[in-house]
């Protein structure tokens, strides 16, 4: 009677344990195997709209461009000063050392161009450690300042006007660097439209994307790399927008709207 009772006992004991050792693991399928105390943090990609005009005729669009670090892309510069068209851009310390003649352009065209933090060292604001797209996050709150102390101070250095608007390398953060950036007094510039995905698509597909961009949108793209052909189809579709009769604003001209805390 003992034995017979037993047995369907033992059976549930394995079977949990062993459904409990083939779901554990995938239950934290980002955490390294040595430390598998630590959570992988939650990330967000937070978006951001401004207000709209409320013209069809006139889609109020803002530009932002992200110079992470390499060089400065003189097919959109050139078609910015050239058409006249104002854009919020996104500096690091790295970028700025490396482009003084880029960044003469900017100061000497300061009707066009607002120039925001983009970091430092171009390091993820995430104030645990992960990585992402292969790039080491900052990994403390610490750090994390850092990044953003160091990415301010770098633009003062260069005598830019201090910025008032901080976007992350990879544009994805945790909520808690989100709220330690937010009390360091920034505003935190997500996005509507990802024109160039990196700078890595092709120049159609990129000029289609931003330029198919609506009144409200915030667009990020890039200005550092000089050499992909995504830059080709940013700057025609500077030129599309443009025929569209879009109103370009900078962040810092327009109301805006940001998800995840970041502007609220
Ligand atoms: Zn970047």
């Amino acid at each position: 009677m003992i034995r017979i009772l037993l047995v369907p006992v033992l059976l549930a004991t394995s079977v949990s344990a062993a459904f409990a050792a083939a779901v554990a693991p995938a239950a934290m399928p980002v955490a390294p195997p040595a430390s598998p105390k630590i959570a992988a943090p939650k990330l967000v990609e937070p978006h951001l709209h401004i207000v709209r005009s409320g013209a069809s005729s006139h889609p109020r669009i803002a530009l932002t461009f992200d110079a992470c670090m390499g060089k400065a892309d003189d097919r959109i510069i050139s078609t910015l000063v050239k058409e006249r068209i104002p854009a919020t851009i996104f500096v690091t310390g790295r970028w700025l050392k490396r482009n003084p003649q880029a960044l003469s352009v900017f100061l000497h065209n300061p009707d066009l161009f607002e120039l925001e933090n983009h970091g430092q060292n171009h390091i993820p604001a995430v104030d645990k450690p992960v990585s992402i797209y292969g790039i080491a996050a900052a990994g403390s709150p610490q750090a994390v300042r850092q990044e953003v102390e160091g990415g301010a101070d770098a633009m003062r250095a260069a005598g830019i006007t201090p910025p008032h608007w901080f976007r992350g390398s990879t544009a994805k953060y945790d909520l808690s660097a989100i709220a330690e950036i937010r009390a360091m007094g920034y505003r935190i510039a997500g996005y509507s439209v990802n024109g160039d995905g990196g700078s890595l698509l092709g120049a159609s597909i990129t000029e289609k994307r931003i330029a198919s961009a609506k009144d409200g949108d915030v667009v990020i793209s890039h200005i550092n790399q000089p050499t992909h052909a995504a830059g080709e189809g940013v700057a025609k579709a500077l030129l599309d927008l443009k025929v569209r009769g879009a109103e370009f604003v900078r962040l810092q001209d327009v109301a805006d709207m940001g998800d995840d805390s970041t502007t609220q």
